[in-house]
């Protein structure tokens, strides 16, 4: 049997992880990236992200959020362990788990916890070694992990080198005019690529490149802005406090961050989100006051009403599929997610109901 040939367009963390899937699957795969994978290029969300695999406030999401976010969560040690022994790049998955600071909705907390087999504790913020300015009743998740996104990318790449993925990097692809079934596909520069299958996951650019073919697709860039630092003595595990968090590396680094910024394809950083994000960074660590910010970064999340992607079958277009719109939990999806697509564009049966993720006519 001749293999399918499928074409991934966009190599953020969807793309690669889609192209993993496609070829475990035995299909030739290319993925084609106007930037550089796995390097920080100019806003891809992949790169930038703070690499917890959870859906931060998961009681605040819908079904179809959190299937993708727990089936997703639930790959990654096996997923990480297996790049790690088969490339040799370590992601530094990371069992630290969350502490939850107030205020948040303790209850529908707990109660969310107990329907889903999370573990979840009552415990007092002080014996964090933090400051909670909002009371000392907070609670830990001792499951939540982390992993982080630049490993993880370069360790994805690596192994889709290995295993003969054909990387077209510094390579555009122009957007979408109406057709019936696609075959081929421009470049910017006037080249022409074919393929059986086409993926989509192009992030926050996906709506750009699609518009004219799915104008109900809902996508749209919201940047996130995140500080780096190195304290004298870090955290043990991340704190969240009222959508901010702190996400301490082994290696001494500590995170801080993020924003939600509807600001379009503005990729850059302010002195205004600086000192926002500083300000609650000291306050949760007052240890942080007057330590350099070592980098400060930003990033334009795929952003999708509800946080809900679309995974489907282009509803008019033949061999035209979509992984894209992950919005906050990309990373945290993403193996659930490409495990979807690649049964879609196999005609096999689908882990997951897709019917959620459907893109709408
Ligand atoms: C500050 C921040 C913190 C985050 N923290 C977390 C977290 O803790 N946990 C979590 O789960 N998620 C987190 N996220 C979200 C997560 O990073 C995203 O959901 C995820 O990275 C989206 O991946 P993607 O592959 O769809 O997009 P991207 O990584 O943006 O990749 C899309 C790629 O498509 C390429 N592309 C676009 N157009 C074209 C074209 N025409 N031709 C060729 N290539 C093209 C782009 O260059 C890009 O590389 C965070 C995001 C940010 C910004």
């Amino acid at each position: 049997m001749t293999k399918q040939k499928v074409i991934v367009v966009g190599g953020g963390i969807v793309g690669c992880m889609t192209a993993m899937a496609l070829v475990k699957r035995g299909c030739s795969v290319t993925i084609v990236e106007r930037n550089q994978i796995a390097s920080q290029n100019s806003g891809e969300s992949s790169w930038a992200g703070g690499g917890i695999i959870f859906p931060l406030l998961p009681w605040m999401y819908s079904a179809p959020v959190n299937a993708l976010t727990n089936s997703g969560a639930n790959a990654y040690k096996a997923l990480s362990q297996q790049l790690q022994h088969e490339t040799g790049i370590g992601c530094d998955f990371d069992q630290s788990g969350m502490l939850l600071l107030p205020n948040f909705d303790a209850e529908a907390a707990q109660t969310w916890c107990a329907q889903n087999q999370l573990p979840i504790q009552a415990v007092k913020a002080s014996a964090f070694g933090v400051q909670s300015s909002g009371g000392e009743n907070a609670h830990w998740l001792p499951t939540v992990c982390q992993i982080r996104p630049p490993f993880l990318m370069q360790a994805l790449r690596q192994w889709l080198i290995q295993n003969k993925v054909t990387m077209l990097e510094r390579t555009e692809l122009v957007p979408l005019k109406q057709t019936s079934e696609l075959n081929t596909w421009q470049t910017v520069n006037g080249g022409t690529l074919a393929a059986d299958q086409f993926v989509v996951t192009s992030g926050a650019w996906s709506f750009e490149l699609l518009k004219d073919t799915s104008a109900k697709l809902n996508i749209k860039p919201m940047r996130g802005q995140i500080l780096l630092y190195k304290p004298q003595k870090n955290l043990e595990q991340i704190v969240f406090k009222e959508g901010f968090y702190l996400i301490p590396r082994r290696d001494g680094h500590l995170l801080a961050g993020s924003t939600l910024e509807d600001v379009g394809f503005d990729t850059g950083v302010t002195e205004a989100v600086r000192n926002e994000i500083s300000a609650k960074a000291e306050a949760i660590m007052p240890a942080l006051k007057g330590m350099p910010i070592i980098k400060h970064w930003s990033g334009l999340r795929p952003g999708t009403p509800d946080n809900l992607p679309t995974i489907s079958a282009h509803p008019t277009i033949k061999n035209l599929y979509l992984n894209t719109g992950h919005f906050r939990y990309g990373l945290t999806m993403a193996p659930a997610s490409a495990a979807l697509v690649a049964a879609l564009v196999l005609g096999e049966t689908s882990p997951l109901d897709v019917t959620p993720y459907v893109c709408k006519k």
